[in-house]
């Protein structure tokens, strides 16, 4: 590495977010200078096949103007003002209200009418935890304030989301989860879990069964809400065991629990359908959207909450003077601008039936890679999908988690010109949702020759 290069400015200067700090290399890290489409090139001149859209996130690509022109006649017009104090602006009245036109149908089919924007997914999930307890302290149920999760769910990196997700290297030494607030149910990974000769649906009533049994043990008067991602994301891209969901919510239902669908990832499109929720039936309470909300081009998130909820927080705010919660950037007006920009692009180009029309190309050009050696399970909906690595495909024995196999297969793709993401031994596609069939074909042969090179 030259000195005073940016490389070296980097390893002296940046602490990168969510890495191996001491795995760098000799060249540092891979500094990415620009985008255009689904592709980005380093500092070094590299092209790569993004197939994570960045952080699952950068729906339209990494080179759309429209976008761009958004922000800017924005940031001319009002580069900034906030939403508190009885005073807003035009772009975040206008996003909540194509947001609450949008959302799927809430518990019983009431809707989601209402919206609170913060800038991460993180806070959205955050702002949801601290809700969910305001709430039912204004309806007299204090005691109703413990949360579950599911092992491998991630829910974000403040202090009450790394402790409610299922992410231990997030939570050790980190004096995480604080409190005794936080519960976990098994993840409901079938390929990794299911018992021999038991069926997706029998591991289903299994996953329900533990549910329903912690929330025995721990008495449903305690228990103020569940929280899941349709497709778990940062778990390792996995999609939920068919019944699972519609085992799950007559339980939550039967002991007053709240469902916050975290859609921070299947949001706009993912799943082949605009919400997750709808691809697997969920009605929630709460609903937690980012990322793909602006296609990432501005940091945005938006918590949409039900009207009994919605009316809990009125209540509040009389009892206490006002509701005691916001960021100064919480619904930024350029954010909520491009925000309404892409939703616009979304519609006009027809995304959904785009996503529905290349995901047989995504996942059976995955899924021929079964086959592989080193190729465990291949699976996925729309354009998410997950691969896991098995060093015994008959017993489905993984690696030795030190072998760090997942890490190669990674590196190896990164050769082969492609960007992919390492969660232990599964691998995570979420390429941008405008990708095209021949792209799909080219991001199989890529990660093809990254498996070849890793075994
Ligand atoms: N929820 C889910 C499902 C996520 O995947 C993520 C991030 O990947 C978050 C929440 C946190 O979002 P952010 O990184 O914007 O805080």
């Amino acid at each position: 590495m030259r000195p005073n290069s940016l490389h070296a400015a980097d390893l002296a200067h940046m602490v990168h977010q969510q890495t191996d700090l001491g795995a760098h290399g000799e060249d540092g890290a891979v500094l990415i200078k620009r985008g255009d489409g689904c592709r980005v090139f380093d500092t070094e001149g590299r092209e790569y096949i993004e197939a994570m859209a960045g952080l699952w996130c950068a729906s339209l690509g990494f080179s759309e103007k429209r976008l761009a022109e958004a922000a800017y006649r924005q940031l001319l017009e009002l580069p900034y003002y906030h939403t508190f104090f009885q005073k807003g602006h035009e772009p975040s009245v206008r996003l909540a209200e194509k947001l609450a036109a949008i959302a799927p149908p809430g518990k019983e089919g009431g809707g989601l009418n209402h919206v609170l924007f913060q800038c991460s997914g993180s806070e959205a999930n955050d702002a949801a935890i601290k809700l969910i307890w305001y709430y039912n302290n204004v309806i007299g149920r204090p005691a109703k304030k413990k949360l579950i999760g599911r092992m491998r769910g991630y829910h974000g990196n403040t202090v009450a989301t790394a402790s409610l997700s299922g992410q231990p290297h997030m939570q050790a030494d980190f004096d995480l989860p604080l409190g005794d607030r936080f519960l976990q149910v098994s993840n409901p990974n079938y390929y990794r879990f299911g018992q021999d000769g038991e069926t997706e649906e029998a591991f289903s009533a299994r996953m329900a069964a533990e549910l329903e049994a912690l929330i025995e043990r721990e008495g449903g008067e305690t228990i103020a809400a569940f929280f899941a991602e349709p497709v778990q994301g940062g778990g390792g891209a996995i999609t939920p065991p068919r019944g699972y969901f519609e085992a799950i919510q007559p339980i939550l239902k039967r002991h007053d629990i709240l469902f916050v669908a975290d859609e921070v990832i299947c949001g706009f499109g993912r799943t082949g359908n605009l919400w997750g929720c709808e691809t697997y039936g969920i009605q929630p309470d709460m609903l937690t959207a980012a990322k793909q909300l602006t296609a990432a081009y501005q940091p945005l998130s938006a918590l949409l909450i039900s009207d009994p909820i919605h009316a809990a927080l009125l209540e509040g705010s009389r009892r206490n003077g006002s509701f005691g919660h916001g960021f100064t950037y919480g619904g930024h007006p350029v954010a909520c601008a491009v925000a309404l920009e892409t939703l616009a692009i979304y519609e006009e180009r027809d995304l959904l039936g785009h996503v529905r029309a290349v995901a047989p190309a995504f996942l059976d050009g995955l899924g021929a890679l079964r086959g592989h050696p080193l190729v465990g399970d291949v699976r996925g909906v729309g354009l998410i999908a997950g691969v896991e690595l098995v060093a015994d495909k008959a017993s489905k024995a993984p690696f030795p988690a030190a072998a760090k196999v997942g890490l190669l297969v990674q590196d190896k793709c990164q050769e082969a010109g492609l960007i992919v993401r390492a969660i232990g031994d599964r691998i995570a596609f979420t390429p941008p949702l405008i990708i095209t069939a021949a792209e799909i074909g080219e991001m199989c042969r890529r990660f093809q020759a990254g498996l070849d090179a890793a075994w």
